[in-house]
Order: C-alpha cells, then sequence, then structure tokens
C-alpha cells in the first residue's frame, strides 16, 4: 500500500520513461507529487499506464539527488561543494583553456533522450554556437541511431510512419527484434488487444518473448533467429514476396522509383537469398519462414513493430532499410493498419534527433552542409557555423585516447554504464582534462568528472517530448527545481559564462525559436498544445493540426527508395573459447540501466539481471537453475545468476542490462553498425562457466 495524502491539485504532464509517452495528472500536496494518476485524455495511452510509470515521482525526490553544484581537480580528489557561479566559471574556464592549448575541435557534448526537446536544442545550440564545433552527440547514437539513417534514405524521414492508434487496424502484425509488453508495456497491451480481435502474429526474435506464447495470445509463427541473422531473414522474407508474385505491383509503380525496385527485385530473387540458402544462417526453418512471408504479404493491412532487436546491430541501418523495402513491395505503407515503426526505448528520443543532436544534422534532420540551411541557423543565432560534420560519441573517446579530445559536456547520459565496451569508454573519459557532466544523480560517469552540475527531473520544468509516434506532449512543472534550475537554465548560464549570450525567459521561447528555424515544427508553440493536447509532426501551414500518418499519399522523399540489402556476417564470431552468443533485453519493471526505476516504489517488484540459458547448455555445463556463473567474452567477464530457460533456444543466452553491479556492458563488443556507429549490443561472443566468485 502506498501512502497518499489527498491532492490539493494536479497537472498534466508526461512520462519520462519510454518511448509510449503516457500522459500522467501529476496530484500534488503544495510542491510534493503524492500520485501519478494515467490521464483519460492522453492520446498516447488513453487512460493507462504501467508499473514504471506510475512510480516515476519516486526518484524525483529521492534522497540520492544531487542538489549542489560541486568540482575537484582531478578525479580521485573528494567532490567539493560550491555555489552555482564557481562551478559554472569551473566548467566555462576549463572548456575555454582547452580550446586556447588544443584547438576548437577539442571539446564536445552529449545531449540526453532523457531531457526535454528545449533542453536538447539549447545544448545543441550550445555547442555549434558557443564551443563552435559540430562535436555533439545524443544516447541515440547507441540506440535507434540506424532507424534515422534507414528510414530517412528509403522514405524520406527519420521517423516511424504511424500513430499507435493505427495498430487497431493492423491484420498482420510482424514484431521483430522488440518486447512490447516489457519494452513499451501501453503499447503492448494496445496490440494484444488486436491481436485478441484476431489480428495474425509473426514474431522475429532470438528468444521466445511473451507474445510468442501467453494465455490470451499466440504468434501464428515464430521465428527464432540466430542473433545477428536479421538481414538474412528479411531478405528471406521478400525473396518469397518477389519470386512468389506477391507484390503489390500497383503500388510499387505508382509510389515507388522504378529503377532501384527492379534492381532489388533482380537482387532479392537470387537463390542465395532464399530461404532454404539462408537456413543455416537465420535458424529458421524455411518452410516457416515462406508460410510467415505470404501471410505478411496476403493478410491484409500488415504493420511491422521494431526495436533495438533491430538496430544494435553492424547491420541495424541495412536491416532497417530492408524492412522499409519489404513494406513497399506489398503496399504496406500510407495507410491505417500498416507501416514500418520503430518503438523507441527512451522518453524523447525521436525528439532529441529531431532537435538536431547528430554531428552531422542540424535540427529538422538538415545536414551542416547544406548552404541555405546553415545560413538561416547562421542568420538567428549570430555565429558562423561548421560546415564538416563532428565527431560522434566513440569518435570522441577514440580521439581523446589518442590525445587529441580534452573536454566534454554530458547532460543526462550516462555513458560509462550505457554505452558499449565500457573499459574503452571510461579510458576515453579518464584521459579528457575537464569532464563536465549534468544529472539527478552521481551516475558512473561521474566517477570520471571534474564538475557536477545538478540536473532536474521532469517534474521540475517546463518543456515538450516527441513519443515513438512522433507525438509532442507538453512537460509541465509541478515542483520547483530541488538544485534551483531546470536544465535548460544550466545551459544557458553555461553559454553566457562561454561569452554566447542566452536569454531565455521560459521553454516556451525555446520551442518558438525552434518552430521559426524547423520547417516540420512551424505549427508548434507552447499555447497550441495546451489547447490542443499533443500534436504529432510535422506540423505546418500544410499540416496545422498535425500528421498521424506519414507518406499517405507520397513518400516525403518523393518516390520510396529500395535498397540494395546485402547480408554480411557480423565479426564477432563464435569459436572453441567463446561458443556461445549473449543477446540483451529488458523486463517490465526496470527502465535501461535503473538509475531512476531502483529509486522508485516499484522497487518492490524488482528483479535482478540474470542469464537466461537453455537446459541443454546449462547442462552441459553442470549448471543448475540459481547457480552464480561467469560470464565471459572476449572484452571482459562479469558474475551473474543463471536462469535456466527454455524460452532460449540451444547456443543464444540472455541476460537484461539494468544494473550497473552486474554490468553487462562490460562484456559486450565494440562492433556498430556500419552507417551509424549504432554498437552491436545484441551479439556478443561468451563462455559461460559456474563460479563462486560474487
Ligand atoms: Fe507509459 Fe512507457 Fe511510462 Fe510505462 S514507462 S507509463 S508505457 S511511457
Amino acid at each position: 500500500v502506498i501512502e497518499m495524502g489527498v491532492p490539493e491539485h494536479s497537472a498534466v504532464t508526461t512520462c519520462a520513461y519510454c518511448g509510449v509517452g503516457c500522459s500522467f495528472k501529476a496530484e500534488m500536496q503544495g510542491d510534493k507529487v503524492v500520485r501519478m494518476v494515467p490521464y483519460k485524455d492522453g492520446k498516447a495511452n488513453e487512460g493507462h499506464s504501467c508499473v514504471k510509470g506510475r512510480f516515476a515521482y519516486g526518484y524525483a525526490t529521492h534522497k540520492d539527488r544531487i542538489t549542489k553544484p560541486m568540482i575537484r581537480e582531478t578525479i580521485t580528489d573528494p567532490w567539493r561543494e560550491v555555489t552555482w557561479a564557481e562551478a559554472i566559471d569551473r566548467a566555462a574556464s576549463e572548456f575555454r583553456r582547452i580550446q586556447a592549448s588544443y584547438g576548437r575541435d577539442a571539446i564536445g557534448g552529449i545531449t540526453s533522450s532523457r531531457c526535454t526537446n528545449e533542453e536538447t536544442y539549447l545544448v545543441q545550440k550550445l555547442i555549434r554556437a558557443g564551443f563552435g564545433n559540430n562535436n555533439v552527440d545524443t544516447c541515440a547514437r547507441v540506440c535507434h541511431s540506424p532507424t534515422g539513417y534507414g528510414l530517412k534514405v528509403t522514405l524520406g524521414t527519420s521517423a516511424g510512419t504511424q500513430d499507435f492508434r493505427s495498430v487497431a487496424q493492423a491484420d498482420v502484425i510482424l514484431v521483430i527484434g522488440a518486447n512490447p509488453t516489457d519494452g513499451h508495456p501501453v503499447f503492448g497491451s494496445r496490440m494484444k488487444k488486436r491481436l485478441r480481435e484476431g489480428a495474425r502474429l509473426i514474431v522475429a526474435d532470438p528468444r521466445r518473448i511473451d507474445l510468442v506464447k501467453s494465455p490470451h495470445v499466440r504468434a501464428d509463427y515464430h521465428l527464432q533467429l540466430k542473433p545477428g541473422a536479421n538481414v538474412a531473414l528479411i531478405n528471406a522474407i521478400a525473396h518469397v514476396v518477389v519470386t512468389e508474385g506477391l507484390v503489390d505491383e500497383n503500388y510499387v509503380r505508382t509510389r515507388c522509383d522504378l529503377n532501384d525496385f527492379e534492381t532489388w527485385a533482380r537482387f532479392i530473387a537470387e537463390v542465395r537469398n532464399s530461404p532454404e540458402a539462408v537456413e543455416e544462417i537465420t535458424g529458421v526453418p524455411a518452410a516457416d519462414v515462406r508460410a510467415a512471408a505470404r501471410l505478411y504479404a496476403t493478410g491484409g493491412n500488415a504493420a511491422i513493430y521494431y526495436g533495438l532487436g533491430v538496430t544494435e546491430h553492424s547491420q541495424g541501418s541495412t536491416m532497417v532499410m530492408g524492412m522499409a523495402n519489404l513494406a513497399m513491395a506489398t503496399g504496406n505503407i500510407g495507410r491505417e493498419g500498416v507501416g514500418v515503426n520503430p518503438l523507441r526505448g527512451q522518453n524523447n528520443v525521436q525528439g532529441s534527433c529531431d532537435m538536431g543532436s547528430f554531428p552531422h544534422e542540424l535540427p529538422g534532420y538538415r545536414h551542416v552542409s547544406d548552404d541555405a540551411t546553415r545560413e538561416m541557423f547562421e542568420g538567428l543565432w549570430g555565429v558562423k557555423l561548421q560546415s564538416e560534420p563532428g565527431l560522434r560519441i566513440p569518435n570522441m573517446l577514440d580521439e581523446a585516447v589518442q590525445g587529441r579530445f580534452k573536454g566534454i559536456y554530458i547532460q543526462g547520459e550516462d555513458p560509462a554504464q550505457s554505452d558499449p565496451d565500457t573499459q574503452h569508454v571510461t579510458a576515453g573519459l579518464r584521459a579528457m582534462e575537464c569532464v563536465v557532466v549534468q544529472d539527478i544523480f552521481l551516475n558512473e560517469t561521474a566517477k570520471y568528472a571534474h564538475v557536477f552540475l545538478p540536473g532536474s527531473s521532469f517534474l521540475e520544468k517546463d518543456g515538450t517530448f516527441t513519443n515513438a509516434e512522433r507525438r509532442i506532449s507538453r512537460v509541465r512543472k509541478v515542483m520547483s527545481p530541488m538544485a534551483g534550475y531546470a536544465d535548460w537554465e544550466v545551459t544557458q548560464l553555461l553559454s553566457n559564462a562561454l561569452g554566447y549570450p542566452m536569454s531565455y525567459r521560459h521553454p516556451s521561447e525555446i520551442m518558438d525559436e525552434i518552430a521559426a528555424l524547423t520547417p516540420t515544427f512551424s505549427g508548434v508553440s507552447f499555447a497550441k498544445l495546451d489547447q490542443v493536447g499533443s500534436i504529432q509532426w510535422p506540423c505546418n501551414e500544410a499540416a496545422p493540426n498535425g500528421t498521424p500518418m506519414m507518406h499517405v499519399d507520397r513518400f516525403v522523399r518523393g518516390l520510396g527508395k529500395f535498397m540494395i540489402t546485402e547480408f554480411v556476417p557480423t565479426e564477432e564470431r563464435t569459436g572453441a573459447k567463446f561458443p556461445l552468443i549473449l543477446t540483451t533485453g529488458r523486463i517490465l519493471s526496470q527502465y535501461n540501466v535503473g538509475a531512476q526505476t531502483r529509486r522508485t516504489e516499484n522497487s518492490r517488484w524488482h528483479e535482478e539481471d540474470v542469464l537466461e540459458i537453455h537446459p541443454f547448455d546449462a547442462e552441459l555445463r553442470g549448471i543448475a537453475d540459481g547457480d552464480l556463473v561467469a560470464l565471459e567474452s572476449r572484452s571482459g567477464d562479469i558474475a551473474i545468476k543463471a536462469r535456466i530457460s527454455e524460452r532460449m533456444q540451444p547456443g543464444v543466452v540472455y541476460t537484461t542490462f539494468h544494473h550497473a553491479k552486474t554490468g553487462a556492458n562490460v562484456i559486450t563488443t565494440d562492433y556498430s553498425d556500419w552507417a551509424t556507429n549504432c554498437p552491436e549490443y545484441k551479439v556478443t561472443a561468451v563462455q559461460v562457466r559456474r563460479t563462486n566468485r560474487p
């Protein structure tokens, strides 16, 4: 039983966990939130919520919150509490010193997918205009950057095609590399409702997720592929479509680039792409692939939903393009019940990408080399902008190890825990002369910081988040910032100290600037959001009420573009020493690295990270359920409890990544997506053995 007082007043705001973006009424007594009630008029959740969101307010006032700025000379010194003025001055003077000594490009920053659009916009503006370079990146780098790349190339825009409501019109649902009932529970429930009504289901996943077989839902086909074989599988499905005459010819002729289609169709029809030819690569019986392909192509409205099991691979971008190819070939983009839909992990990962957090793109996904776009920003920002893309996160760390990158500003992000190959990340951070971390807790990255700027939670500021369906929703301040400033105000202080003045009085003014500079946001304002509740971008003169569905009559890029999606095996190989493949995922009650969820009342449903292993592999190694095992890869090793599970296939093990103590990223590789550097978290060759070492 949670103790609650009688609420005195309330405000409608948006959940700060996953990309569903549920609306909540935060009920308050004075300045204290006592309850989060799912908001019935919230368009993303229609009055529903999951256990994470209901208890989210718990972490906002947790005793671990850091409320005083701190500095130290070296990372082995103890922290010293200082005034805001002293902390900001230290950060600014160090950044200036580094640039004077090592050059303008020796510093950069990371924006947060947990912060608001306005805050993210401000950080990238500080870096481009205040630092004078494009060394800005986002944590989307490590999750959905291949979505941005793959969907933009094929369809013309870096976002999902549908709104969540659309699933109610789907006749066939293809879930690839996602676990919606755990990772995106409120949308997962919508999907299950449609499945109970009779929609057919194909799941492509190395693990038997709940959707495959639960009391009320059964998948027609579970394509239990081997990790790393996504592209071979999607090509095999498309091969069936093309060679069995299941292409929607009218759609392709009227909507897509025919030359590209014909080139692609010839490629995909090659025997080497057939389900039989790739059976050994995918591990999926060819007959199942053929049957699933026929169902997808002929079963009516067919919708694809996917997650990090698609993107976090060395061929993440290729796979995104492969799904777009398949959807276009079967005419499944541009109406209700179809589409290619990323299920975004973090609350504002869509927004952080929209806001220009990538080193090659200004807000609105416009390349920094585009003269007209740059001139527009230069006019309003009053500076000359770099036309060359800056460094991505892994490049910043590489350059730091090489002694060429010396300082970083990290807002609301914890790369030391959440990025792959922890040893490499920490080596990069250690090599820097000034690491400035802005967060609500002393996270793992703060161990390598010289300046710590206390952050503000979603309850302490105004702004907007953009969810996985491009829905921009208001975040409303319901309590005063515990450290005195909201995150956007801190960025502004830092910018002013660096000599690039900013003087926004409220986040609504930042949104007005975003709207003035970004055609897809030109119709968005706080006043409008307060009036209509939420809006899906593009929202502009052509679509004043927003755009629930993209690519209706034509693709954003004009004609849909088919891309050749050659399967290239990952360089991560199993062998005698590391014979198993490790893949990773989420559980319902925890969010990402658990920094927030572990500090809320929902820890009563807390589960520790465990290693799921098939009975065959466990018996071979003398491992019993609950045994402590050493999980070892070429990068390192960790200790973890084993859970024997028939959800797994032989040869594949699985764990979640919610706990710093377990440290799953100690053992992940440094391979990454060829186009975007998104890390290949989902394939690591490992060995597992019993151990007594805690
Ligand atoms: Fe909704 Fe996701 Fe928050 Fe759960 S975690 S309440 S599904 S936004």
